[in-house]
Parts: C-alpha cells; sequence; structure tokens
C-alpha cells in the first residue's frame, strides 16, 4: 500500500515517535512524504521515504495530486489544530480528496492508531477489491 506521512511542526516529533513505534508495519509498505517529515521519519527510522518539496513549497500539493489520482491509500497528516498556517485551504482539500476516493485518514495520533492496527489485520485490503487497478 502506498502510505503518505505529513505533520505540522509542532507535530513533527509525535510523527517521529509514531513512526519509530511502527516501523515493522511501516516497513512492508511505501512511505511517501512532505518534505521535512519525510527526512525526519527517514532518518529516524531508516525506512525507505519517497520526499516530495517542503508542504510550505508545495510538497502537500504534489501528495494531493497523487490522492486525486487514486494512488494514495492511507493518509496519516498530524495537524496542529491550533496555529493558523498559510496553505491551510490547500490542507482542507488534501482532506476533500480523501473523501472523494474514500482513502482512509488519520489527522491525530490516535485514529493513526486505530487504521495502523486495521493495516497490519489486512482491513484495509478492500481498496486492493475495489479498485480493480490495484490487483
Ligand atoms: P513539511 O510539510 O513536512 O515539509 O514540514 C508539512 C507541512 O505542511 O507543515
Amino acid at each position: 500500500m502506498n502510505i503518505a506521512v505529513i505533520a505540522h511542526d509542532t507535530k513533527k516529533e509525535l510523527m517521529v515517535q509514531f513512526c519509530i513505534a511502527y516501523c515493522g508495519v511501516l516497513s512492508r509498505h511505501n512511505i511517501c512524504a512532505t518534505g521535512t517529515t519525510g527526512k525526519l521519519v527517514a532518518d529516524a527510522t531508516g525506512l525507505e521515504v519517497q520526499r516530495y518539496l517542503a508542504g510550505i513549497q508545495g510538497g502537500d500539493q504534489q501528495i494531493s495530486a497523487r490522492i486525486a489520482c487514486n494512488e494514495i491509500d492511507l493518509l496519516l497528516f498530524f495537524r496542529d489544530p491550533l496555529t493558523v498556517k498559510p496553505n491551510e485551504p490547500k490542507e482542507a482539500d488534501m482532506l476533500r480528496l480523501c473523501d472523494v476516493h474514500n482513502i482512509p485518514v488519520a489527522t491525530n495520533i490516535a485514529t493513526a492508531e486505530v487504521l495502523i492496527h486495521g493495516l497490519e489485520r489486512g482491513d484495509l485490503d478492500w481498496r486492493n477489491i475495489v479498485n480493480p487497478k490495484r490487483l
């Protein structure tokens, strides 16, 4: 499965800890990320991470484009809900695209834990069945 990982600055350490904790599961999938998040996760875990531009430079839009093409199976996007971001409308559109394509998305660690356990159990495999191009 293709998993996209993004974290706002105040949530990056949390994302790193999450990826360390679930490194075993994540290593069986393709991970992509916005620039800074991807570097931190790759450095901390040794996971191979396809890195896009930094979020502020358009990295989240690159991931949105992959979501729009139905190329992402799971989005882990740890958001800081307390700080206004300049690219907030684009981030909202990324979440909208997840809904368009029925892509499971976690915007906090509690939901991410549920999804990663579901991923491990194979609960997300239905996406392979629903979308024949993934078979
Ligand atoms: P970054 O992007 O991983 O490059 O910091 C995430 C964000 O948009 O905050």
